[in-house]
């Protein structure tokens, strides 16, 4: 085997960073993941997140890791409501029945725990953040913030949308779709925002009105992950001078930009067991390619940040994991560089397709007729 005696690096232990760690163990590969968490306690944020068959759930079969994820899944959180912004219901998954179902849902944190759980106990290095890294011999000398420094024969950048190993790959810019997310998780949903808790039911909500977003997800811990969409300037959150870490510069920012929207969804910045993270969402050109590296590559959001709104970003994350062990681990291939050149080739025309759909859900979501299309792709499903 290739990888046989090489020690691998994975910078990020996000669900790419895991699988992969996973499938390569499997294999019986010598692998560390490194992630900048101080351990595996801290509290995972994020929406709710739908496997897709060929992609996520595939993963997961290939891990051996079918059964515990379905005794993790929640069977209802795919059921959706579509609701204009002056709060009134246009379509609704609760009234079919089993919708979801062929593309199980489940919480991130649980996610996490599952592929966590499936590792030795230290696979992960945890509280390190990576800085740099410098070439050394065949391989890498990599430095993180706690002073540490680790060598690896082959690294993998899994350290998500802003990673820090890309640039060591190419210099290639990401593009500014246009739309900045601010997302945010409510906790004890029930009791700091009792209507919208009842209106989300268990499942997720997707809420569009002049040209802007809210999409909400109940999560299985009884708080309700959001995120917000709206068409701003590349450079809103510093322009903007609000103050993310204070609550109420945020819940007066949602008061105006959502000001023409019905006062029910006011609900949603009120609590102070509340947090937020402004995201500006950018992807990279459809045509990117760059020159393969006998030494270093990357998965998910680090090869192919894309915006939320087709939900595929962990998809796409966890195929690139199982794409890359298999390649890795090919006979077929007689240099570690040749199986990296076959897993990039695919990977970019896959994440190429992918982000076109993406941007196209992305446009459509944040048009003005958004309820419209949305009904009438429903209603083509
Ligand atoms: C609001 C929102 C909603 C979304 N909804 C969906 C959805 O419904 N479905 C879907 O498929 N996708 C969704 N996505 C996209 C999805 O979250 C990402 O595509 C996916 O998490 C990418 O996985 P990853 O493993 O590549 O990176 P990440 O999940 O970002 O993991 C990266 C890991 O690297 C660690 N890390 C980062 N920097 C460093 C460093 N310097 N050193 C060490 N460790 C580091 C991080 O702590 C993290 O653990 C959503 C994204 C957002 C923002």
């Amino acid at each position: 085997m290739l990888i046989q005696d090489k020690k691998i690096a994975i910078v990020g232990g996000g669900p790419g960073g895991l699988t992969l760690a996973r499938l390569l163990t499997l294999k019986g590969a010598d692998v560390k993941v490194y992630e900048r968490d101080v351990n595996k306690a801290v509290r995972v944020q994020g929406a709710t997140l739908d496997l897709h068959e060929e992609s996520g759930l595939e993963a997961i079969r290939r891990a051996g890791l079918l059964e515990i994820f379905y005794a993790n899944h929640r069977p209802d959180a795919g059921k959706l409501r579509i609701l204009d912004k002056d709060g009134n219901i246009r379509m609704d998954d609760h009234e079919e029945g089993s919708h979801g179902e062929h593309r199980p849902e489940i919480d991130r944190g649980p996610l996490r725990k599952i592929l966590l759980d499936s590792l030795k106990d230290d696979t992960v290095v945890w509280d390190s953040h990576f800085l740099s890294m410098e070439k050394q011999g065949d391989g890498w000398l990599l430095h993180f913030k706690n002073g540490t420094s680790a060598y690896a024969d082959i690294v993998i950048a899994a350290d998500g949308a802003n990673s820090k190993i890309r640039p060591y790959i190419n210099t290639i810019k990401p593009i500014y779709s246009g739309i900045t997310i601010v997302e945010g998780n409510l906790y004890n949903a029930a009791i700091n925002a009792p209507k919208l808790y009842d209106l989300v039911k268990g499942g997720k909500v997707f809420a569009f009105g002049d040209e802007q977003s809210l999409i909400l997800s109940a999560k299985g811990d009884g708080s309700l992950s959001f995120y917000t969409g709206c068409k701003v300037a590349e450079n809103w959150v510093t322009k903007s001078g609000i103050d993310f870490a204070d609550k109420a510069q945020v819940f007066e920012w949602f008061k105006q930009a959502f000001g023409t929207w019905n006062s029910q969804w006011q609900e949603l910045f009120k609590s102070d067991e509340i947090w937020f993270v402004p995201r500006p969402q950018y992807h990279y050109p459809l045509d990117q390619k760059w020159e393969a590296l006998p030494n270093i590559t990357m998965l998910g959001d680090a090869a192919h940040r894309m915006p939320p709104y087709a939900g595929e970003g962990v998809n796409m994350a966890m195929q690139d994991a199982y794409e890359l062990a298999d390649c890795l681990t090919n006979k077929a291939f007689t240099s570690i560089k040749e199986a990296i050149a076959a897993y990039e080739k695919q990977m970019l025309l896959r994440a190429s397709a992918i982000t076109q759909h993406t941007l196209n859900s992305t446009e459509m979501l944040h048009s003005d007729d958004a309820i419209g299309k949305m009904l009438q792709l429903f209603s083509k499903a």
